[in-house]
Protein backbone atom coordinates (compact mmCIF):
# COMPACT_ATOMS: atom_id res chain seq x y z
CA UNK A 1 0.00 0.00 0.00
CA UNK A 2 1.17 3.39 -0.88
CA UNK A 3 1.28 5.88 2.09
CA UNK A 4 0.99 9.43 0.93
CA UNK A 5 0.25 11.67 3.89
CA UNK A 6 2.54 10.04 6.24
CA UNK A 7 5.16 9.21 3.78
CA UNK A 8 7.90 11.94 5.11
CA UNK A 9 6.83 11.53 8.86
CA UNK A 10 10.00 9.31 9.46
CA UNK A 11 11.89 11.61 7.78
CA UNK A 12 14.74 13.24 9.86
CA UNK A 13 13.76 16.65 10.30
CA UNK A 14 10.98 16.07 8.31
CA UNK A 15 9.27 19.37 9.83
CA UNK A 16 12.12 21.39 7.86
CA UNK A 17 11.59 23.52 3.99
CA UNK A 18 15.07 21.80 2.50
CA UNK A 19 13.69 18.22 3.82
CA UNK A 20 10.66 19.19 1.98
CA UNK A 21 12.26 20.38 -1.04
CA UNK A 22 14.48 17.29 -1.12
CA UNK A 23 11.67 15.07 -1.73
CA UNK A 24 9.63 17.37 -4.11
CA UNK A 25 8.04 19.62 -1.72
CA UNK A 26 6.41 22.88 -3.45
CA UNK A 27 6.37 20.84 -6.70
CA UNK A 28 2.52 21.05 -6.86
CA UNK A 29 2.18 24.23 -6.35
CA UNK A 30 5.19 25.22 -8.99
CA UNK A 31 3.69 22.96 -11.53
CA UNK A 32 -0.02 24.71 -10.88
CA UNK A 33 1.06 28.86 -10.69
CA UNK A 34 2.92 28.10 -13.69
CA UNK A 35 1.51 25.69 -15.65
CA UNK A 36 -2.25 25.14 -14.68
CA UNK A 37 -5.62 27.58 -14.27
CA UNK A 38 -6.85 28.03 -11.31
CA UNK A 39 -10.39 25.91 -12.42
CA UNK A 40 -7.64 23.41 -13.78
CA UNK A 41 -6.74 23.11 -9.87
CA UNK A 42 -10.19 23.06 -8.87
CA UNK A 43 -11.60 20.29 -11.28
CA UNK A 44 -8.27 17.92 -10.66
CA UNK A 45 -9.28 18.00 -6.63
CA UNK A 46 -13.04 17.27 -7.80
CA UNK A 47 -11.85 14.69 -9.68
CA UNK A 48 -9.93 13.04 -6.87
CA UNK A 49 -13.35 12.69 -4.88
CA UNK A 50 -10.79 13.76 -1.81
CA UNK A 51 -13.40 13.89 0.79
CA UNK A 52 -13.47 16.79 4.08
CA UNK A 53 -11.40 14.55 6.54
CA UNK A 54 -11.98 16.77 9.57
CA UNK A 55 -15.58 15.45 10.19
CA UNK A 56 -18.21 16.12 7.79
CA UNK A 57 -16.60 14.27 4.79
CA UNK A 58 -18.12 16.72 2.41
CA UNK A 59 -16.03 16.83 -1.04
CA UNK A 60 -13.59 19.43 -0.90
CA UNK A 61 -13.49 20.59 -4.94
CA UNK A 62 -17.34 21.15 -4.42
CA UNK A 63 -17.12 22.79 -1.17
CA UNK A 64 -14.25 25.46 -2.97
CA UNK A 65 -16.71 25.75 -6.36
CA UNK A 66 -18.99 27.37 -3.62
CA UNK A 67 -17.08 30.14 -3.38
CA UNK A 68 -18.87 33.17 -5.05
CA UNK A 69 -16.24 34.62 -7.90
CA UNK A 70 -18.83 37.63 -8.59
CA UNK A 71 -18.55 39.23 -4.95
CA UNK A 72 -16.21 41.95 -4.52
CA UNK A 73 -15.33 41.32 -0.61
CA UNK A 74 -12.08 39.39 0.21
CA UNK A 75 -12.38 35.97 -0.02
CA UNK A 76 -10.58 33.88 3.15
CA UNK A 77 -9.64 30.14 3.75
CA UNK A 78 -9.81 28.93 7.30
CA UNK A 79 -7.64 25.94 7.94
CA UNK A 80 -9.59 23.90 10.94
CA UNK A 81 -6.56 22.57 13.10
CA UNK A 82 -8.51 22.59 15.57
CA UNK A 83 -8.81 18.84 16.85
CA UNK A 84 -11.45 18.63 19.64
CA UNK A 85 -12.99 14.96 19.13
CA UNK A 86 -12.24 12.85 21.54
CA UNK A 87 -10.14 9.82 19.75
CA UNK A 88 -8.70 12.02 17.01
CA UNK A 89 -4.80 13.13 16.93
CA UNK A 90 -3.70 12.58 13.30
CA UNK A 91 -3.86 16.68 12.57
CA UNK A 92 -1.27 17.34 15.32
CA UNK A 93 0.82 14.53 13.77
CA UNK A 94 0.44 16.41 10.23
CA UNK A 95 1.45 20.39 11.63
CA UNK A 96 4.64 18.39 13.73
CA UNK A 97 5.69 16.30 10.93
CA UNK A 98 5.02 17.67 7.34
CA UNK A 99 3.56 21.06 8.25
CA UNK A 100 4.88 22.35 4.93
CA UNK A 101 2.79 19.81 3.13
CA UNK A 102 -0.24 21.78 4.72
CA UNK A 103 1.50 25.30 3.56
CA UNK A 104 1.72 24.06 0.31
CA UNK A 105 -2.30 22.67 -0.20
CA UNK A 106 -3.06 26.20 1.52
CA UNK A 107 -1.42 27.61 -1.44
CA UNK A 108 -3.04 25.37 -4.16
CA UNK A 109 -6.68 25.86 -2.69
CA UNK A 110 -5.98 29.77 -2.66
CA UNK A 111 -4.51 29.56 -5.73
CA UNK A 112 -7.63 27.33 -7.32
CA UNK A 113 -10.38 29.83 -5.35
CA UNK A 114 -8.22 33.39 -5.78
CA UNK A 115 -7.88 33.58 -1.81
CA UNK A 116 -5.00 35.73 -1.00
CA UNK A 117 -5.41 35.22 2.99
CA UNK A 118 -5.29 31.73 4.82
CA UNK A 119 -6.06 31.73 8.63
CA UNK A 120 -5.03 28.17 10.70
CA UNK A 121 -6.99 27.70 13.82
CA UNK A 122 -5.21 25.26 15.72
CA UNK A 123 -6.35 24.28 19.62
CA UNK A 124 -4.40 25.55 22.51
CA UNK A 125 -2.70 22.81 23.73
CA UNK A 126 -1.12 22.06 20.81
CA UNK A 127 2.23 24.45 21.16
CA UNK A 128 4.70 22.26 20.03
CA UNK A 129 2.70 22.31 17.17
CA UNK A 130 1.93 26.26 16.81
CA UNK A 131 5.72 27.14 16.95
CA UNK A 132 6.40 24.10 14.53
CA UNK A 133 3.82 25.30 11.84
CA UNK A 134 5.49 29.39 12.95
CA UNK A 135 8.69 28.17 11.98
CA UNK A 136 7.47 26.42 8.66
CA UNK A 137 5.78 29.68 7.96
CA UNK A 138 8.62 31.68 8.37
CA UNK A 139 11.13 29.87 6.53
CA UNK A 140 8.41 29.52 3.45
CA UNK A 141 8.08 33.37 3.78
CA UNK A 142 11.91 34.29 3.42
CA UNK A 143 12.45 31.81 0.79
CA UNK A 144 9.42 32.88 -1.57
CA UNK A 145 7.04 30.25 -0.75
CA UNK A 146 4.52 32.52 0.99
CA UNK A 147 4.57 36.36 1.01
CA UNK A 148 4.46 38.68 -2.10
CA UNK A 149 4.70 36.96 -5.64
CA UNK A 150 5.18 33.41 -4.58
CA UNK A 151 7.87 31.63 -6.62
CA UNK A 152 8.25 34.29 -8.81
CA UNK A 153 4.47 34.40 -9.97
CA UNK A 154 1.98 37.43 -9.84
CA UNK A 155 0.10 35.66 -6.51
CA UNK A 156 0.45 36.82 -3.20
CA UNK A 157 -0.77 34.76 0.14
CA UNK A 158 -0.40 35.38 3.99
CA UNK A 159 -0.88 32.73 5.73
CA UNK A 160 -1.61 33.47 9.80
CA UNK A 161 -1.83 31.01 12.75
CA UNK A 162 -4.13 31.61 15.20
CA UNK A 163 -4.12 29.36 18.58
CA UNK A 164 -7.57 28.81 20.22
CA UNK A 165 -8.59 29.26 23.60
CA UNK A 166 -10.17 25.30 23.85
CA UNK A 167 -13.29 24.94 23.68
CA UNK A 168 -15.08 22.16 22.00
CA UNK A 169 -17.29 23.38 20.38
CA UNK A 170 -14.84 25.63 18.29
CA UNK A 171 -14.37 22.94 16.23
CA UNK A 172 -17.70 23.41 15.18
CA UNK A 173 -16.95 25.54 11.89
CA UNK A 174 -19.00 28.63 12.34
CA UNK A 175 -17.78 28.72 16.12
CA UNK A 176 -15.03 28.84 14.77
CA UNK A 177 -15.70 31.70 13.05
CA UNK A 178 -16.74 33.47 15.63
CA UNK A 179 -13.66 32.99 17.58
CA UNK A 180 -11.28 34.37 15.02
CA UNK A 181 -13.32 37.34 14.90
CA UNK A 182 -12.66 37.57 19.01
CA UNK A 183 -16.11 36.55 19.95
CA UNK A 184 -17.56 33.82 21.98
CA UNK A 185 -17.21 30.40 20.17
CA UNK A 186 -21.24 30.38 19.85
CA UNK A 187 -22.54 28.38 16.44
CA UNK A 188 -24.12 30.59 13.44
CA UNK A 189 -27.85 29.42 12.05
CA UNK A 190 -27.37 28.00 8.57
CA UNK A 191 -27.98 29.71 5.99
CA UNK A 192 -26.30 31.41 5.08
CA UNK A 193 -23.08 28.92 4.91
CA UNK A 194 -19.75 30.33 5.09
CA UNK A 195 -19.36 30.11 1.40
CA UNK A 196 -21.59 33.35 1.39
CA UNK A 197 -21.00 34.92 4.34
CA UNK A 198 -18.07 33.78 6.48
CA UNK A 199 -15.02 35.29 7.96
CA UNK A 200 -15.34 38.75 8.56
CA UNK A 201 -18.98 38.45 6.58
CA UNK A 202 -16.78 37.65 3.56
CA UNK A 203 -17.21 34.25 1.14
CA UNK A 204 -14.67 31.68 3.39
CA UNK A 205 -13.78 28.33 2.58
CA UNK A 206 -13.21 26.09 5.84
CA UNK A 207 -11.26 22.98 5.36
CA UNK A 208 -9.72 20.66 7.86
CA UNK A 209 -5.50 20.28 8.04
CA UNK A 210 -5.37 16.45 7.08
CA UNK A 211 -7.99 17.56 3.71
CA UNK A 212 -5.20 20.24 2.46
CA UNK A 213 -2.80 18.20 2.93
CA UNK A 214 -3.73 15.65 0.77
CA UNK A 215 -4.16 18.44 -1.97
CA UNK A 216 -0.37 18.78 -2.83
CA UNK A 217 -0.30 14.60 -3.93
CA UNK A 218 -3.56 14.86 -5.90
CA UNK A 219 -1.86 18.14 -7.69
CA UNK A 220 1.24 16.23 -8.55
CA UNK A 221 0.02 13.05 -9.24
CA UNK A 222 -3.91 14.12 -11.14
CA UNK A 223 -6.94 13.97 -9.59
CA UNK A 224 -7.54 10.29 -11.18
CA UNK A 225 -4.88 8.70 -9.67
CA UNK A 226 -5.68 9.49 -6.25
CA UNK A 227 -9.28 8.58 -6.44
CA UNK A 228 -8.76 5.34 -7.07
CA UNK A 229 -6.48 4.95 -4.12
CA UNK A 230 -9.66 4.88 -2.04
CA UNK A 231 -13.15 3.74 -2.97
CA UNK A 232 -15.99 4.76 -5.09
CA UNK A 233 -16.58 7.89 -3.80
CA UNK A 234 -13.95 8.38 -1.38
CA UNK A 235 -10.55 9.44 -2.75
CA UNK A 236 -7.11 8.52 -1.27
CA UNK A 237 -6.09 7.37 1.96
CA UNK A 238 -6.64 8.43 5.57
CA UNK A 239 -4.88 8.90 8.29
CA UNK A 240 -7.08 6.59 10.90
CA UNK A 241 -6.08 7.62 15.34
CA UNK A 242 -6.54 4.16 16.52
CA UNK A 243 -6.71 3.94 20.77
CA UNK A 244 -8.21 1.80 23.03
CA UNK A 245 -7.75 -2.26 23.65
CA UNK A 246 -5.84 -2.88 21.00
CA UNK A 247 -2.24 -4.34 21.39
CA UNK A 248 -0.67 -1.40 18.77
CA UNK A 249 -2.51 1.66 19.03
CA UNK A 250 -1.21 4.96 16.86
CA UNK A 251 -2.06 6.42 13.61
CA UNK A 252 -2.39 4.25 10.50
CA UNK A 253 -2.96 5.69 7.04
CA UNK A 254 -5.16 3.21 5.01
CA UNK A 255 -7.43 3.46 2.05
CA UNK A 256 -10.45 4.98 2.41
CA UNK A 257 -13.17 1.62 2.33
CA UNK A 258 -10.70 -1.09 4.31
CA UNK A 259 -12.92 -2.85 6.25
CA UNK A 260 -12.91 -2.05 10.37
CA UNK A 261 -12.31 -6.06 11.13
CA UNK A 262 -8.74 -5.75 8.76
CA UNK A 263 -8.04 -2.31 10.57
CA UNK A 264 -8.08 -3.66 14.14
CA UNK A 265 -6.33 -7.22 13.59
CA UNK A 266 -4.04 -6.93 11.07
CA UNK A 267 -3.01 -3.38 11.39
CA UNK A 268 -3.09 -2.38 15.02
CA UNK A 269 -2.40 -5.54 15.96
CA UNK A 270 -5.70 -7.25 17.70
CA UNK A 271 -7.36 -7.01 20.71
CA UNK A 272 -4.97 -6.76 24.21
CA UNK A 273 -4.36 -9.48 26.30
CA UNK A 274 -6.32 -12.37 24.08
CA UNK A 275 -9.74 -10.64 25.39
CA UNK A 276 -12.50 -10.15 22.71
CA UNK A 277 -13.31 -7.18 21.13
CA UNK A 278 -16.35 -5.83 22.14
CA UNK A 279 -17.64 -2.45 20.78
CA UNK A 280 -15.69 0.36 18.27
CA UNK A 281 -16.58 4.62 17.99
CA UNK A 282 -15.47 4.40 14.21
CA UNK A 283 -15.01 8.16 13.99
CA UNK A 284 -14.47 9.97 17.18
CA UNK A 285 -16.93 10.14 19.94
CA UNK A 286 -20.10 12.03 17.91
CA UNK A 287 -20.07 8.60 16.23
CA UNK A 288 -22.70 5.95 16.70
CA UNK A 289 -21.12 2.66 18.79
CA UNK A 290 -20.84 -0.22 16.60
CA UNK A 291 -21.16 -3.82 18.15
CA UNK A 292 -18.31 -6.79 17.78
CA UNK A 293 -21.08 -8.11 15.24
CA UNK A 294 -20.60 -5.09 13.35
CA UNK A 295 -17.03 -4.83 12.72
CA UNK A 296 -17.10 -5.83 8.46
CA UNK A 297 -18.39 -2.88 7.86
CA UNK A 298 -16.37 -0.65 5.33
CA UNK A 299 -14.35 2.76 6.49
CA UNK A 300 -15.23 5.19 4.07
CA UNK A 301 -18.45 7.47 4.83
CA UNK A 302 -20.55 6.20 2.60
CA UNK A 303 -20.88 2.93 4.11
CA UNK A 304 -20.38 4.02 7.37
CA UNK A 305 -23.36 6.59 7.20
CA UNK A 306 -25.38 3.36 5.58
CA UNK A 307 -24.43 1.56 8.44
CA UNK A 308 -25.68 4.00 10.89
CA UNK A 309 -22.77 5.96 12.02
CA UNK A 310 -20.56 7.83 10.31
CA UNK A 311 -16.68 8.33 9.60
CA UNK A 312 -16.02 11.59 11.53
CA UNK A 313 -12.28 12.58 12.32
CA UNK A 314 -10.85 9.21 11.64
CA UNK A 315 -10.88 7.95 15.80
CA UNK A 316 -11.23 4.50 16.23
CA UNK A 317 -11.77 3.74 19.54
CA UNK A 318 -11.53 -0.09 20.35
CA UNK A 319 -13.31 -1.41 23.21
CA UNK A 320 -12.77 -5.19 24.75
CA UNK A 321 -15.62 -7.09 26.88
CA UNK A 322 -14.03 -5.71 29.86
CA UNK A 323 -15.67 -2.39 29.07
CA UNK A 324 -18.53 -1.07 31.04
CA UNK A 325 -20.72 0.43 28.32
CA UNK A 326 -23.18 2.42 31.12
CA UNK A 327 -19.53 3.86 32.01
CA UNK A 328 -18.68 4.58 28.35
CA UNK A 329 -21.83 6.53 27.61
CA UNK A 330 -21.47 8.21 31.02
CA UNK A 331 -18.12 9.67 30.36
CA UNK A 332 -19.34 10.27 26.65
CA UNK A 333 -22.10 12.48 28.65
CA UNK A 334 -20.44 14.06 30.73
CA UNK A 335 -17.92 15.41 27.84
CA UNK A 336 -21.46 16.64 25.88
CA UNK A 337 -23.57 18.06 29.12
CA UNK A 338 -19.55 20.03 29.83
CA UNK A 339 -19.02 21.47 25.97
CA UNK A 340 -22.33 22.46 25.08
CA UNK A 341 -22.01 26.29 24.38
CA UNK A 342 -25.73 26.10 26.20
CA UNK A 343 -27.63 28.60 23.29
CA UNK A 344 -30.15 26.23 22.78
CA UNK A 345 -32.36 24.33 25.16
CA UNK A 346 -32.72 21.24 24.34
CA UNK A 347 -28.60 20.60 24.05
CA UNK A 348 -27.83 22.79 27.31
CA UNK A 349 -30.56 21.35 29.07
CA UNK A 350 -30.69 17.69 27.77
CA UNK A 351 -26.77 16.85 27.90
CA UNK A 352 -27.01 17.26 31.56
CA UNK A 353 -30.25 16.09 32.06
CA UNK A 354 -28.59 12.96 30.34
CA UNK A 355 -25.94 13.16 32.00
CA UNK A 356 -27.57 13.07 35.32
CA UNK A 357 -29.48 10.15 34.62
CA UNK A 358 -26.33 8.03 33.60
CA UNK A 359 -24.87 8.54 36.52
CA UNK A 360 -27.38 7.65 39.07
CA UNK A 361 -27.85 4.60 37.11
CA UNK A 362 -23.98 4.02 36.78
CA UNK A 363 -23.45 4.66 40.92
CA UNK A 364 -26.39 2.01 41.30
CA UNK A 365 -29.16 4.60 42.38
CA UNK A 366 -31.08 3.84 38.83
CA UNK A 367 -34.94 3.95 38.69
CA UNK A 368 -36.74 1.57 36.16
CA UNK A 369 -38.53 4.82 34.49
CA UNK A 370 -35.13 5.87 33.80
CA UNK A 371 -34.31 3.48 31.05
CA UNK A 372 -38.19 4.77 29.71
CA UNK A 373 -36.80 8.06 29.80
CA UNK A 374 -33.97 8.39 28.28
CA UNK A 375 -34.46 7.19 24.79
CA UNK A 376 -37.34 9.85 24.33
CA UNK A 377 -34.93 13.01 26.18
CA UNK A 378 -31.74 11.50 24.27
CA UNK A 379 -33.92 11.75 20.93
CA UNK A 380 -35.17 14.84 21.66
CA UNK A 381 -32.12 16.35 21.71
CA UNK A 382 -30.97 15.75 17.82
CA UNK A 383 -32.45 17.73 15.01
CA UNK A 384 -33.33 20.19 17.53
CA UNK A 385 -30.49 22.55 17.78
CA UNK A 386 -28.13 25.58 15.59
CA UNK A 387 -25.40 23.01 15.16
CA UNK A 388 -25.03 19.43 14.70
CA UNK A 389 -24.13 18.90 18.27
CA UNK A 390 -27.20 17.92 19.44
CA UNK A 391 -27.34 15.36 16.85
CA UNK A 392 -23.60 13.55 17.87
CA UNK A 393 -25.23 13.83 21.66
CA UNK A 394 -28.34 11.93 20.30
CA UNK A 395 -26.16 9.48 17.56
CA UNK A 396 -23.84 8.95 20.45
CA UNK A 397 -25.42 8.40 23.72
CA UNK A 398 -28.60 6.90 22.01
CA UNK A 399 -26.56 4.08 20.71
CA UNK A 400 -25.18 2.86 23.59
CA UNK A 401 -28.50 2.79 24.96
CA UNK A 402 -29.69 1.09 22.09
CA UNK A 403 -26.91 -1.48 21.45
CA UNK A 404 -26.29 -2.21 25.14
CA UNK A 405 -29.70 -2.05 26.95
CA UNK A 406 -29.36 -4.91 28.57
CA UNK A 407 -26.40 -3.49 30.38
CA UNK A 408 -28.32 -0.85 31.31
CA UNK A 409 -30.87 -2.75 32.86
CA UNK A 410 -28.66 -5.23 35.02
CA UNK A 411 -27.65 -1.89 36.49
CA UNK A 412 -30.63 -0.52 37.53
CA UNK A 413 -32.11 -4.30 38.47
CA UNK A 414 -28.65 -5.33 40.61
CA UNK A 415 -27.46 -1.63 40.95
CA UNK A 416 -23.96 -2.68 40.09
CA UNK A 417 -22.21 -3.92 37.42
CA UNK A 418 -21.34 -7.34 35.78
CA UNK A 419 -18.71 -6.36 33.54
CA UNK A 420 -15.02 -7.80 34.82
CA UNK A 421 -13.19 -4.40 34.58
CA UNK A 422 -9.41 -4.25 33.62
CA UNK A 423 -6.94 -1.89 34.11
CA UNK A 424 -8.45 1.52 34.02
CA UNK A 425 -9.32 3.59 36.73
CA UNK A 426 -12.53 4.00 38.63
CA UNK A 427 -12.74 7.34 37.76
CA UNK A 428 -14.68 10.06 39.63
CA UNK A 429 -17.84 10.49 37.11
FE1 LIG B 1 -24.50 25.13 21.34
FE2 LIG B 1 -25.47 22.65 21.62
FE3 LIG B 1 -26.89 24.50 20.35
FE4 LIG B 1 -24.66 23.55 19.21
S1 LIG B 1 -26.49 22.37 19.66
S2 LIG B 1 -25.31 25.69 19.32
S3 LIG B 1 -23.40 23.22 21.06
S4 LIG B 1 -26.30 24.51 22.54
Amino acid sequence: MELVTTKRFNTPNSHKLDTYLADGGYGAARKALTTMTPAQVMEEVKKSNLRGLGGAGFPAGMKWGFIPQNNPKPKYLVVNGDEGEPGTFKDKYILEKDPHALLEGIILCCYAVGIHKAYVYIRGEYIQQIRILQGAIEEANQRGFLGKGIMGTGFDLEVVVHRGAGAYICGEESALLESLEGKKGYPRLKPPFPAVVGLFGCPTVINNVETLACVPHVIAKGGEWYAKLGCERNGGNRIFCVSGHVNKPGIYELPLGIPLREMIEQHAGGIRNGNQLKAVIPGGISSAILTAAEVDVKMDFDSLKAAGTMGGSGGVIVMDDTTCMVWTALVAARFFAHESCGQCSPCREGSGWIYRILRRIYHGEGREQDLKNLPGIVGNVGGNTICAFGDAVTMSVGSYVQKFRSEFEYHIREKKCDVKRENYAQTNH
